[in-house]
């Protein structure tokens, strides 16, 4: 028999989630492979996002999929907003190192 390591109940080793509090039981089920925790991690992360959308057992195949995608696209937005900002620094300290003084 199996207890939860939160609030003591009673849980069927099936399950992922504690029927009591919410508990999450396994690995693959806590609050980063949620669909919050994964937005959340994309936004810090980038990338490494990916790393819990594939571990994750609460997302859909379907889920994950359209993760991996929004997930790339983002990767690659933030790359292109980098790669701008780096010119723009360049023209800038270029413009700068070139006044007549
Ligand atoms: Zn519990």
């Amino acid at each position: 028999m199996l207890f939860c390591p939160k609030c003591s109940q009673e849980i069927d080793e099936r399950d992922n989630f504690c029927r009591r509090c919410g508990k999450s039981l396994k690995p693959g089920t806590g609050f980063w492979y949620s669909h919050s925790g994964i937005i959340l991690l994309t936004l810090v992360l980038g990338p490494f996002a990916l790393i819990p959308v594939y571990l994750s057992k609460i997302l859909s195949t379907t889920a994950k999929t359209v993760y991996c995608v929004v997930i790339s696209l983002f990767t690659v937005y933030l790359g292109y907003v980098c790669w701008q900002i780096f010119t723009l620094t360049q023209q800038m300290l270029s413009t700068t190192l070139s006044l007549p003084y």
